[in-house]
């Protein structure tokens, strides 16, 4: 399957940096490109690269009305979005979403043709006591309650290990080959058709280490926090991810 490379800008940019940043992305032939980037610069990204989709980092659950702060899933469809991040471990961490709400998000998201990229993953101690795919599976089964077994195949998955994101060493290829499978594997014995659903990394993903994550079964993307503000950066990790160096 095509893969992708999703950009998470988090609450970084500026119009002139946004501008720079742009500047230095091209389409790479094979491979999906996004970025997701703060609402306010939705607008300024409606031109953007050739073969750049657009993504946003969160959405609302609700439909429209009195939510004040919220941004909907109909809004963010009508700025040209693509994608939308949902669950990301910063929101789970520090805005208290649990597992229903990013399942809610999700169905919201997809109700309006975005296709909703729900992040999933452990943290150290989780890990360490061996909760990797008890955690995973519980997260993944909220999201699976809220759309169902035919819906859940058009979702893009993330595993994002929390004790990777923005450190600046990655999980192993090992952890990550071992993890994606059973993913994938969860969602098959769910009766997903799991073979379509694009299993992307993330956590800490950067230029010298791309190639060997996505050289590993079941990684068909990649989510990429602070090396996507960096073009020669996300550029040389788009490129690795469609097979070039
Ligand atoms: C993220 O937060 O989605 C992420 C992967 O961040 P980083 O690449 O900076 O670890």
């Amino acid at each position: 399957m095509t893969r992708l490379v999703a950009g998470n800008w988090k609450m970084n940019g500026s119009l002139a940096a946004n501008r720079d940043l742009l500047d230095g992305l091209m389409a790479v032939p094979g491979v999906e490109m996004a970025v997701c980037v703060p609402y306010p610069y939705l607008a300024q990204l409606l031109e953007r690269p050739a073969g750049v989709a657009l993504g946003a980092q969160d959405v609302s659950e609700f439909e429209a009305g009195a939510y004040t702060g919220e941004v909907s899933a109909g809004m963010l469809a009508e700025f040209g979005c693509r994608y939308v991040i949902v669950g990301h471990s910063e929101r789970r961490a520090l805005f208290g979403e649990d597992d229903a709400v990013v399942g809610r998000k999700a169905r919201a998201a997809l109700a309006h043709g975005l296709v909703p990229i729900v992040c999933v993953g452990e943290t150290l101690a989780e890990r360490d006591e061996g909760r990797v795919m008890a955690v995973i599976g519980r997260q993944l089964a909220a999201v699976l309650d809220a759309l169902g077994v035919a819906a859940m195949a058009q979702v893009v998955v993330a595993y994002e290990p929390v004790w990777a994101i923005g450190i600046g060493r990655s999980a192993s290829v090992e952890q990550v080959g071992e993890v994606h499978a059973a993913i994938r594997s969860w969602l098959a014995g769910q009766g997903v058709a799991a073979a379509a659903v694009r299993l992307l990394y993330g956590g800490s993903m950067k230029a010298d280490n791309a190639a060997a994550l996505f050289a590993v079964p079941d990684v068909d993307g990649g989510l990429v926090g602070g090396a996507s503000l960096v073009a020669a950066d996300f550029m040389v990790i788009s490129r690795a991810a469609g097979g070039g160096v």
